[in-house]
């Protein structure tokens, strides 16, 4: 017979590296309404980072045949050829972008970009400047490599993007990375040229400083949205600029773990050494998927935005047409980050003062069976995220629940 117990080990002290960080708010949240769910309440989750979407047919073949063919081992450390030949034709067809096979690098998911970059650049108490709403890894990243986040709000006014004299304000000598992510996860908001002039300014002023840029999700832009990214706009920044992406979100691939980045030779090289003793290479099967991702056909992407751009629609007017919400137009990703400025303030029916964004997204999950994360998980408040990465029927009763839980609260002289 086989017994199982659980070990608990006493007085277990994790790594201050570790403690400093912590879970993420967006899985502790995850993980609450995943439990309600399974205990039998009717929840929806608007707060998964992943499209709904599946992986193109076309992907998962390629990565069959890869499978068929024996591409079942270990690769080159930071990208096979083929992906790499696959991803500087990507760049130059997309973003008009000219990289060298030895300035590009693949790992497993962008997030192991950004966690590559950070090891192989930051010192003990080197600054990264992040404008926030930001996604919560950068910081967490940062913090782990030892690294100094600095937070730099950015206004619902100001569109959540960062201004020059902002960024000329943060700059110190010990200032080594500004992380920019366009479109932005958790606001949507996007940097059109004209908006990303000013700071190029500033950070040609200021050569110590390298640019890293997220542009995973490029392909979800909305409207006359022009996507660009600052290495094609400035070459003089090209060499000090890290542009990061990946097939996650607009392959709908998030689970395949690719990632890739083009930069500087030397950068390149270095983060290759910190992931010669992480992951060794990004998964052999998913890489071949990747290169028919890039380089297979595209159509579908068109045809997924103009469904995320419908959602987004009827997301934003459901949400300000209720009393208390204000929330922006995004222009890409799928997201939105509302303002609850108005409901700060209120009382739940069962007399729980609401203080904080965090005390809102608790009371729609609890109330209204609804998930969405606060703004304080991006270092912005009093916001809320929405993810709308699923259908338009589960979105829409979604907003009728928010607008019956909005009703419900009341103002301390109303009771
Ligand atoms: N950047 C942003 C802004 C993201 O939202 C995410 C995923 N949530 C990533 C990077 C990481 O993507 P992946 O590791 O799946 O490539």
């Amino acid at each position: 017979m086989t017994v199982t117990t659980s070990i608990e080990e006493a007085g277990f002290v994790p790594a201050s590296r570790i403690s400093a960080i912590g879970v993420s708010q967006i899985l502790k949240i995850g993980a609450r309404a995943q439990a309600m769910k399974r205990d039998g309440a009717p929840v929806i989750i608007l707060g998964a980072g992943e499209p709904d979407f599946d992986t193109p047919d076309t992907v998962k073949q390629a990565a069959w045949k890869a499978i068929q063919r024996g591409d079942t081992k270990y690769t080159a450390l930071d990208g096979t050829p083929d992906l790499k030949q696959a991803i500087r034709e990507k760049f130059r067809r997309e973003n008009g972008l000219d990289y060298a096979a030895d300035e590009i690098t693949v790992a497993t998911g962008a997030k192991q970009v950004l966690f590559n970059a950070m090891m192989a650049t930051l010192n003990a108490g080197d600054e990264v400047i992040i404008p926030t709403p930001a996604w919560t890894s950068y910081s967490d990243i940062v913090t782990i490599a030892e690294g100094k986040p600095l937070c730099i709000p950015c206004s619902a006014q100001a569109g959540f993007k960062l201004t020059a004299s902002q960024l000329e304000a943060a700059i110190t000598p010990k200032t080594k990375w500004l992380i920019l992510n366009s479109p932005s996860n958790p606001s949507g908001a996007a940097y059109s040229t004209t908006d990303y002039q000013p700071l190029i300014e500033v950070l040609l002023r200021h050569p110590h400083v390298r640019l890293l840029v997220d542009d995973m999700y490029e392909h979800i832009v909305y409207d006359d949205f022009r996507f660009v990214t600052p290495a094609a706009l400035e070459p003089r920044l090209k060499g000090r600029t890290l542009t990061v992406n990946g097939v996650s979100k607009a392959y709908a691939m998030t689970g395949w773990r690719i990632g890739y980045a083009g930069g500087s030779r030397e950068l390149i090289k270095a983060m290759a050494v910190a992931q010669s003793q992480s992951t060794s290479c990004p998964s052999s099967v998913s890489q071949a998927a990747a290169v028919e991702a890039l380089s297979g056909p595209q159509h579908f992407l068109k045809e997924r935005t103009e469904s995320f751009r419908r959602r987004r629609d009827l997301v934003v007017a459901g949400l300000n047409a209720i009393d208390g919400i204000d929330c922006r137009v995004p222009e890409g990703a799928f997201y939105t980050f509302a303002g609850c400025a108005g409901l700060v303030g209120k009382t739940t029916p069962a007399g729980k003062p609401i203080e904080t964004d965090t005390d809102f997204s608790d009371y729609l999950l609890q109330e209204a069976h609804v998930a969405v994360v606060p703004g304080a998980a991006f270092g912005l408040s009093p916001f809320f995220r929405i993810s709308y990465a699923t259908s338009e029927t589960e979105l829409t009763e979604a907003i009728l629940r928010i607008a019956a839980a909005c009703s419900r609260l009341g103002s301390d002289s109303d009771r």
